[in-house]
């Protein structure tokens, strides 16, 4: 590349060492779908480039009966949406990264570099966030894990400090008789943005909701958990009534802009319908019905 310097290590020991000797001016690159295309639009400017795509171990994807599933940050979408364990384990995530881009597009991009690009519209970040996924952040003397429900900050702005690498997403097994959806509203069926993204995990004790998660994407500075439309359907048995004033209480927590996409109050209407349609598909998803 043009007047940038690329480095490509093999370990992460490696990838520590040329960050601190590069400094502030190394951009780390995995699958490069979001940092190749700001480049070549002149959104970002970047004097070098790690390209941790050689890095060994990190692209693998895991199952274990207790701690659930393990992403390493460098298992591209279409791995994922080929793996067997994830089909059997987590099929919503086989299907939600269908809903990213183009196969040409999902053999490269990371599931990682999809949380890190953090715009309000990531696919994955409402489904992670239903599902309590956790972000293993490694640097040069350390690591510690997080929860994605505080990893974003701003657009395109997360807790990552200078020198950190997400090394693996960890996501834990669903609790019994529930049910997780994600919902993808955008312009056109295929490569398109997300207009509003809603993902929801559901949990039932008979009639009874005894567990709900709500995460919108697309509708606010970074993907939130819509806190206020969770608690209405919290301990109750569902009705149509009470799943739109859940719907309602998430536009009210979602600050939706205009933008080229789509205007603020379509935004706030689609939530309203997909809130409905994803509650009402993870229950008939539990109950059998579909
Ligand atoms: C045509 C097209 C269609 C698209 N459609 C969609 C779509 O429908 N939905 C959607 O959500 N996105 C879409 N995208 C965006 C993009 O493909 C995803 O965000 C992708 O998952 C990014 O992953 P990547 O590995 O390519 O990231 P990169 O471009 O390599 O990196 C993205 C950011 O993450 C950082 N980064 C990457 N990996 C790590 C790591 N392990 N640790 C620390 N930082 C890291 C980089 O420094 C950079 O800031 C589309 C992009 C294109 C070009």
């Amino acid at each position: 590349m043009n007047g940038i310097d690329v480095f490509s290590p093999t370990s992460l020991d490696e990838a520590f060492s040329l960050i601190k000797q590069q400094g502030r001016k190394a951009m780390i690159i995995a699958g490069g779908t979001d940092v190749l295309v700001k480049l070549k639009n002149n959104k970002i400017t970047a004097d070098c480039l790690i390209n941790i795509k050689g890095i060994k171990k990190l692209d693998a994807l895991t199952y274990d009966r207790e701690s659930g599933l393990r992403i390493g940050a460098l298992a591209t979408l279409s791995a994922i949406e080929c793996a067997e364990i994830v089909k059997e384990k987590l099929p919503v995530l086989a299907e939600t990264v269908k809903k990213i881009g183009t196969p040409g597009i999902r053999k490269s991009a990371t599931v990682a570099g999809n949380l890190c690009n953090a715009a309000p519209s990531a696919d994955m970040a409402p489904l992670l966030m239903v599902l309590d996924a956790k972000v293993k952040l490694a640097w040069e003397n350390g690591e510690k894990i997080v929860s994605i429900n505080q990893f974003f900050k701003g657009p395109g702005e997360t807790i990552l400090q200078p020198g950190q690498i997400i090394t693996e997403i960890q996501v834990p097994n669903l609790p019994p008789s529930s049910s997780v959806t994600y919902l993808k509203h955008s312009r056109v069926k295929g490569a398109d943005l997300a207009q509003v993204g809603v993902a929801v995990m559901l949990q039932m004790a008979g009639d009874t909701i005894s567990d709900i998660r709500i995460a919108l994407g697309a509708v606010a500075p970074t993907p939130i958990r819509s806190r206020e439309a969770e608690k209405i359907l919290l301990g109750k048995a569902a009705t149509e009534k009470l799943i739109i004033d859940s719907g309602m209480a998430a536009t009210r927590e979602a600050s939706p802009i205009n933008d080229q996409r789509s205007s603020a109050d379509y935004r706030r209407e689609i939530i309203v319908i997909l809130v409905r349609k994803a509650v009402n598909s993870a229950m008939k998803q539990i109950r059998g019905e579909s």
